[in-house]
């Protein structure tokens, strides 16, 4: 739609128009932004954990080492009392030796199923910390993909977010800074949506709504719109309302 005419409605028009197009812009950089701060947080989760993981099996792994130690030990021991067992005179000495290398039988066996146990645990570690290393590859590379994405989407508006922002200070410039501001506070409001058109339903009938609230217009408010020089908004919502071209020539041509 081409606004030529510099009336305050045509300018605040213009201003509207180039104003969506920069938020528009600056919404998909947040988008891409927002997205890649996902990305950023499930990537420092996921390698915590698996830094948690490999502290555990590392532990783990240490632990049934020691153990093994403690196996050995014992096993050494047995094989000592063993020898002393063939050389002793009484029976009682024997029974104390034979007690001694039963009792330590049965504590290396003890000690057997704990490294056992930490082995195994250790083995099942292994496994989540390579799913967890599999899923950790998948987030970097979606990670990577959001910095592809945001910097390319960067490059791209940068250009374009320049030249509406300069769009918009001369649109702006055109408008009066009460009518200006009024617009500012809209858009604010409305995310974007500081202007809306006057709808009518029924082109036979003098009713007409706003196109933001979608709310009755008075008919007073119309006549206001047609003289052209004043702001108008709508009643229920406070947009500033337009009358589309087409509109207009129809409306006027009554
Ligand atoms: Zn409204």
């Amino acid at each position: 739609m081409e606004h030529v005419d510099m009336s305050l409605i045509g300018s605040l028009y213009k201003l509207y128009l180039v104003d969506q197009q920069l938020r528009a812009l600056t919404a998909r950089l947040e988008g891409s932004t927002r997205h890649l701060d996902v990305q950023s947080r499930h990537a420092e989760q996921a390698t915590q954990q698996h830094k948690e993981m490999s502290d555990e099996l590392r532990h783990l792994q240490s632990q049934a080492a020691l153990l093994e130690n403690d196996v050995a030990a014992a096993e050494l021991r047995v094989d000592h009392l063993r020898e002393q067992m063939n050389s002793v005179r009484t029976n009682k000495e024997y029974s104390a030796l034979l007690l001694e290398v039963n009792t330590l039988k049965a504590d290396k066996s003890k000690i057997e199923d704990q490294a056992i146990d930490h082995l195994s645990r250790a083995e099942e570690l292994k496994k989540e910390i390579e799913a967890v290393e599999t899923h950790l590859a998948e987030i970097q590379r979606v990670k990577a993909l959001a910095e592809k994405d945001l910097t390319e989407r960067r490059a791209e508006v940068s250009d374009r977010l320049n030249e509406l922002e300069s769009e918009r200070t001369q649109a702006a410039a055109q408008i009066t800074p009460q009518a200006l501001a009024l617009f500012d506070r809209l858009a604010d409001n409305f995310d974007g949506e500081a202007m809306a058109p006057v709808a009518q339903d029924d082109p036979r009938r003098m009713e007409f709504t706003c196109g933001g609230c979608f709310l009755a217009i008075p008919t007073e408010k119309i006549n206001q719109l047609f003289r052209d020089s004043d702001l108008v908004t709508c009643t229920s919502c406070g947009r500033i309302l337009y009358l589309e071209e087409d509109h207009r020539a129809s409306l006027g041509t009554k």
